[in-house]
This record gives C-alpha cells, structure tokens and sequence, in this order.
C-alpha cells in the first residue's frame, strides 16, 4: 500500500494575485463578458480590472472577442449589464478563455462501471467517452483498467491533458486517497491518485462524484449566478449536495452521503440500518426489492425499468409513489435550506422525469401552501457528464 503523502504534482496554469485568479475564474463562470460587468461582480475600479485583464491577455489564459460581441454569458442575479443599447460609443468588446489551450480528462467510477472522456478548459467534449464494467474490483485493476480507458479518449488532434479529475461515490482525503468507497469494497485506504498518476503519467487528483457534479453546476452549467442551488441524485444511491453564490458549501461529512437516510414516507419499506421509510427507499436495490414484493417473485431494477417503459400497472405505481417520495424528500431540501432551484440527476432519474405531477404532489404535501412553488429541473441522464465533471474540479483546480 502507499503510504507516501508528499502532495502530488498538480500543475496551475499561471501564478499572479488572488484577484487575478478570482477575475479568471469569473471570466469562465459568466464569459464572454465585458469589463464593466466583470468590474461589478468583482467590485473592482475600471482600472484595476483592466490590468487584471491585460496581464491574463499577456499569459495567454483570455482573449478578446470581436467588438460589438460583448454579453452573452449569465451574470450573476445583482448584476445588470450596461445599457449601450441607443447610445453612441465605442461597443465594449467581450473577454472569453482560451479554451483550447488546454484539454483534461474526467473519470468517473460508478456502480460497476468506469465512464472516462475528454474536455477542453471550459469543460466543454472533445470526442466520445468510453464506458466500461468494472470486471475485478481490486484498486490494481481498477487502476490499470482506467490507464487503458484514459489512453483511448485522449485525442490526437488536442493539446496533452494538463490532468485528470477521477471522481467517485465516497470520501476521499487531501483529493489522492480513497478512505470510504462503498461501491469498491476496499477495506484500507488506496491512494488511488498516485496509483492512477503513475500509470498514466498524467497529475491525477480524486474527488467525490456529487462534489463534482456541484462544481460543474457551478462553473460550467445551471448553477451560474445562481443564489443558492441545489442538487438531489438517485441511483444506487442517494445523493445531496448544495451551493451558495456559485459556491459549493464544503463539509468534511458530506461524502457520508447524510441525506441518505432522511424520513420520507412512514409507510415505506425498512432500510438495512433498520429505518421505516428512509430516502434510502429510491436506490435502486431498494426499488427492486420493493418491486420483488409487488410482482411476486425476485425481480432486479432492470426489470422495473423495462416495466415502467412498457407501463404496466404494477411498474407504474411503483414510480409514481418513488416520485411522490423523491417529492418528499425535495420538499425537506426546499423548506430548510432554501435554495432557488432544485436539479435531479442519477442513474435512475429517468423514473423521475416520467412522473413530475408526482414529485409535485410529493412537495405540495410537505410545503405551505402560499409559499413559493418550488422550482425544480430533471436534466437528460448521463454518465458523460459524470465523467465531464470530474474534469471540472480539475480545472477549477488548475486555474486557482
Ligand atoms: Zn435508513
């Protein structure tokens, strides 16, 4: 086992002030983007915006679009774009990353499977992804098999990947060593960032899959600007996380997964820690049990998909009260954190985008009834974007 913990070489693609960086990061969350707005959301001078922005021409990490390109981006709600419209002068032109400086790779581990693919600075594919079975679980193999997975999404045509962002359901210490990784079954801790560096010789950092996909809301997706956004996942298991202006709210408990086991339904089915009607009832496992019961004999989650698609009644029902429970369980979410907006992903979210009138009934149960609706959205599923995200964090990284 390696038990070396020097910090992993993780390179950065330019040195300058925090403000510098925070400015950078800014021109990536809500580029392309004028200076006066960028000056707003910074609460910078004019001035001093425009020597940020001169020295991150200079490091060749922004460019300027054409003139009279200026906007476009999503600012932050405070934040009102100037009015040029009807008004002599000179149009402000834009300020945007130069994305295809640079390329990374994100790696996703999940249940039984590893999805890797490959995107340029603003998070944005290059080529396909590859998705394969994890066949031995062991952190050699696993390691070896993600060296293989990563070499066949690096394209030939891109720059070589500045790093790769691994991410998976779990805890992970200093983003290297995997202490907690219950889909893996590993009974010691893997350091599994240097295991996967030295395969690849490419600088690796791990991170946990719901932090990540947070993060890529945030930077790259609906998240943007956003006051307070939340995230609920179901599949093989559950997943919450949360953020504030854009920043994901850190806890060093989060990847416990401690909205796993939150009562949603007193009538619901008993969990293995011995609840009655905790969110544990929309894993998947859960829902194939449940199904089991209703069908009469051992049924597996496939099963109920296949069921659902075709719309048997038996099938149906049971998505509909998963629905009315997921409802529940983002009614619980609305009322104590407060967010703007609620986004459902995971494997088995496709149960949720077929049933939304349930969800709805699920949150109007739980929610005053003169209190706002709660606004939630159900992205297409998959586990590209896992993968994409995983990247993200590592060009948070890489740019901080
Ligand atoms: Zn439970």
């Amino acid at each position: 086992m390696e038990t070396n913990s020097d910090p992993l070489p993780f390179p950065h693609w330019f040195s300058k002030s925090q403000a510098t960086h925070d400015v950078a990061r800014g021109i990536m969350q809500y580029g392309p983007i004028a200076r006066t707005p960028l000056a707003q959301v910074f609460n910078l001078s004019q001035g001093a915006l425009s020597r940020i922005t001169s020295d991150l021409i200079y490091d060749g990490v922004i460019e300027e679009m054409p003139a009279g390109s200026a906007q476009g981006g999503t600012l932050p709600e405070a934040i009102t774009p100037p009015d040029t419209g009807g008004r002599r002068g000179r149009p402000q032109t834009a300020l945007r990353i130069r994305e295809d400086e640079h390329t990374f790779i994100g790696v996703n581990i999940h249940d039984g499977a590893i999805t890797a693919s490959e995107v340029n600075a603003m998070c944005r594919p290059i080529g396909g992804d590859v998705t394969e079975p994890i066949t031995n679980r062991s952190p050699e193999a696993i390691t070896a098999q993600i060296a293989r997975i990563v070499s066949a999404v690096i394209s030939p045509d891109a720059p070589w990947p500045a790093a790769i962002g691994l991410s998976l359901g779990g805890h992970i210490d200093d983003d290297r060593f995997v202490t907690f990784a219950p889909f893996l079954y590993w009974d010691a801790i893997v350091d599994l960032g240097a295991l996967v560096q030295r395969a690849t010789g490419i600088p690796t950092k791990v991170y946990n899959d719901l932090d990540s996909i947070l993060l890529y809301e945030c930077w790259f997706g609906d998240a943007i600007g956003v006051p307070r956004f939340a995230v609920i996942t179901m599949g093989a298991g559950v997943g919450y996380s949360i953020s504030d202006c854009g920043n994901p709210i850190d806890n060093p408990d989060k990847s416990y997964g401690l909205a796993g086991h939150v009562l949603i339904d007193p009538q619901g089915p008993r969990c293995s820690s011995g609840h009655i009607g905790c969110s544990q009832c929309l894993t998947s496992d859960s829902i194939a049990e449940e199904y089991s019961g209703i069908v009469g004999h051992v049924a597996t989650f496939e099963e109920f998909a296949r069921d659902l698609q075709a719309n048997t009644p038996q099938a149906r029902r049971l998505g509909e009260r998963t629905c009315f429970r997921l409802g529940v369980l983002v009614a619980t979410v609305a009322n104590l954190a407060m967010p703007t907006t609620v986004l459902i992903s995971g494997e088995s979210s496709f149960i949720a985008k077929k049933n939304r009138e349930f969800i709805r009934k699920g949150i109007d149960t739980y929610r005053h009834s003169q209190a706002a609706p709660v606004s939630f959205t159900i992205p297409q599923f998959s586990w590209r974007l896992w993968s994409d995200s995983a990247a993200a964090r590592a060009i948070a990284e890489f740019i901080s």
